[in-house]
């Protein structure tokens, strides 16, 4: 039994030696706000034991995180017919980029790069009534944590900014992958990402992966064995973006990202671990996140390969 506390504090320890070259992102203003240096950890065992360190308690934007449980949504909806709108191919693109979608004329290659999830927020705007409230009850019940909510000045600080959502939005809805207004689209996706919560709420929430569709928190069935199973095969290759192989390589789990600096991992049928440090490599993910991650599976040996 692996005394997760003290290994998080080693690991802590022996990377702070290091100089973070990372940075935050700044091309989301208000995300440049965040004290760079903060550093959080929580891992949750899907009997439900909590183990944590840091500033694991606070509260941080979750950004592309949170495409994984609207394309959890999407999916229980759609059921397979969704893969006719878009791919589960890694990109070996950044998040943002618009390159590969004229070639697959507006159908993006995975669920989790920029088009992916606008695609799928598109795909939940048509199906719901209320999709942004739908959305947060959906994740409040998963998480176990009634107070989650969108930060509004997240949005709009997004939205100030949009140019390359834009883009990419319409280049799909030119191709007729897009059924609703880019406007209404886009609010919702940039509300998507603005969901905040902490190291602890992150992994709660994200449990019911390893947990094969079944969140451990409610014993509620979120997803079937083989949805659970599929998306954390996508997060497998795709979570990463153009950095889903460095991370498969040196973590060896599924796993998230989000510009934060947020990265949520999954060891199926034994645990889920988050990371929290602002300061990004120039792939758009954690610098320190990775590296820690890439430690706690090498040390503990808790990995899926
Ligand atoms: N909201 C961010 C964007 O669209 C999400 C990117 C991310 O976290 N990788 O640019």
């Amino acid at each position: 039994m692996f005394k997760y506390k003290e290994v998080f504090t080693r690991i802590n320890k022996s990377l702070a030696e290091h100089n973070n070259p990372g940075k935050v992102a700044s091309y989301i203003p208000e995300l440049g706000n965040v004290d760079p240096d903060k550093f959080g950890v929580h891992l949750t065992k899907i009997n439900g034991e909590d183990f944590s360190c840091g500033d694991s308690n606070e509260k941080f934007s979750i950004q592309s995180i949170a495409k994984v449980l609207s394309l959890t949504m999407a999916y229980k909806l759609e059921n397979e017919k969704l893969w006719k709108r878009v791919g589960v191919e890694p990109s070996g693109t950044p998040f943002n980029s618009l390159v590969l979608l004229e070639h697959n004329k507006g159908i993006p290659r995975n669920p989790l790069i920029n088009a992916g999830a606008l695609v799928i927020c598109d795909v939940l705007i048509s199906r719901l009534e209320n999709p942004k409230e739908e959305l947060l009850e959906f994740v409040r019940e998963i998480s176990g944590f009634n107070h989650i909510d969108f930060n509004p000045i997240v949005v709009a600080s997004e939205k100030s900014m949009g140019f390359r959502n834009a883009a990419v939005i319409n280049l799909m809805k030119s191709f007729g992958n897009i059924e609703n207004k880019i406007d209404d689209v886009l609010d919702f996706y940039f509300n998507l990402c603005s969901i905040e919560m902490t190291c602890k709420e992150l992994s709660h929430t994200f449990l019911y992966l390893a947990n094969d569709g079944v969140s451990p928190n409610t014993k509620k069935r979120i997803v079937s064995v083989s949805k659970s199973k599929r998306i954390n095969a996508i997060m497998q290759l795709c979570g990463f973006y153009d950095e889903a192989g460095e991370f498969s390589f040196k973590v060896g789990l599924p796993g998230k990202s989000g510009v934060g600096g947020g990265i949520v991992a999954i060891h199926p049928n034994h645990y889920s671990i988050v990371v929290w440090s602002p300061k990004l490599n120039p792939k758009g993910n954690s610098w320190k996140g990775m590296k820690f991650l890439e430690r706690f599976t090498t040390e503990t040996e808790l990995s899926i390969f």
